[in-house]
């Protein structure tokens, strides 16, 4: 019997595991074996390989963790080595993929799984959990495919594909989504094939049942797709309206004496938690721009300095909020630097910023500052770099 006739099942019939799903998971699997992309991380059964992967994948497109994986692991080959090297380098090894807290988080899974467990991950999904950086869908891909266990893993596109396929109307975001989600996986998980049918899932989303005009003739399940069927491939999964962003503007320092620029270090944890930064923060309500700057240094770094002209301003964007970046070239007035405000400092000299793990913003601070390096406009601000004070 054609799996369309689902559509006229009730919901719970539909997502029950029989010889239909038998069938679609086979049509899927088959489709893989001709069609699945050539993933380093694929071609390699060394759990360490394929969890840096998977960490890198949260949140970010498989183009981008291309230009990342195989340096970091010649970099970090394993998990001991990884455990031994400083935070520092491996944010700075992470830098530009953004989402720090990954780099961290995996970090810390290192020096946990090169200790208690000796360099072997858990293989129960409790004590997964339990360890850093690890939530449902990581534990998921890491039970499926290294040790072969019948898990689902669920990930953006695997929501896109099963939402279409089975036609489901719950925000996928919400916990009756994600259960519905969770349901018609495990319907469709073949035993014993769970790692491939899970990449096969994310490989179809990600080729095939694309967010935005899927390309549901080349799809193996366009047969049985109840969105297809119902003209809904364009309209699921449903999608709370999103609200729009807050926006913040930000004020940063780049202090220059003799012929060095201080940098801080953010706190360890929380948004860029670890990564360097020229100093500043937040402008409060009624703050000129330049005052903001002058005080946030104050405050981390208990140092006094004169604001000088603007030197960038930057937008962009964060998960829950967009900032205009405001950078004034300032020069050093009084003080000894304190950390107070910050983990650490150091007076740098321009060409060895790139020593350190810089966010975005803060990167395209230094790709300004190289454009003004032989230009008139801040020369003023930089007397002991350029010898005229
Ligand atoms: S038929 Fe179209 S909407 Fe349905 S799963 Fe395939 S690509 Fe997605």
């Amino acid at each position: 019997m054609p799996c369309a006739s689902w559509g006229g099942l009730p919901k719970r019939m539909i997502l029950t595991a029989g010889e239909p799903g038998a069938r679609l998971t086979h049509r899927l699997l088959a489709w893989f074996s001709e069609n699945s992309r050539s993933l380093p991380w694929r071609f390699t059964s060394d759990p360490y390989a394929i969890v840096v992967a998977e960490f890198m994948l949260h949140q970010t497109r498989v183009s981008t963790v291309l230009a990342y994986y195989d340096r970091f692991l010649q970099r970090f080959p394993s998990w001991e080595a990884l455990a031994r090297s400083s935070l520092d380098d491996v944010l700075k090894s992470w830098e530009g993929m953004g989402y720090y807290a990954r780099a961290r988080n995996l970090h810390r899974l290192a020096r946990q799984v090169s200790d208690p467990y000796r360099g072997q991950l858990p293989q129960s999904k409790e004590a997964l959990r339990a360890l850093p950086g690890i939530g449902e869908y990581t534990a998921g891909a890491i039970l499926s495919m290294v040790f072969g266990q019948d898990e689902p893993a669920i990930d953006g596109n695997v929501r896109r594909v099963l939402s279409r396929l089975f036609a489901l109307t719950a925000d996928p975001g919400t916990h009756p989504g994600r259960r519905q989600i969770l349901q018609a996986a495990r319907s469709l998980l073949p035993p014993g094939q769970a790692g491939t049918f899970n990449q096969a899932l994310m490989d179809l989303g990600a080729l095939i049942c694309t967010p935005r005009h899927p390309a549901c003739p080349a799809c193996p399940w366009v047969e049985n797709c109840l969105a297809r069927q119902r003209g809904l491939q364009d309209e699921l999964p449903i999608r709370s309206p999103s609200r729009p962003l807050p926006h913040y503007d930000v004020a940063a320092a780049v202090i220059w004496r003799e012929g060095k620029i201080l940098i801080a270090q953010r706190p360890p944890s929380g948004l860029l938690g670890g990564l360097w930064e020229f100093p500043g923060g937040k402008r409060l309500a009624d703050e000129s721009l330049k005052d903001c700057a002058a005080r946030e240094v104050r405050e981390e770094l208990l140092i006094e300095i004169e604001v000088g002209p603007l030197l960038a301003r930057i937008d962009h964007a964060y998960t829950h909020f967009r900032i205009t970046l405001h950078a004034f070239t300032c020069r050093y007035e009084g003080g000894e630097p304190r950390a107070i405000g910050c983990t650490a400092w150091r007076w740098v000299r321009p060409e060895k910023l790139d020593q350190y793990a810089f966010p975005a913003a803060n990167r395209r601070i230094i790709d300004q500052l190289r454009q003004c390096e032989t230009g008139p406009a801040d020369q003023a601000w930089m007397p002991d770099r350029i010898g005229q004070e």
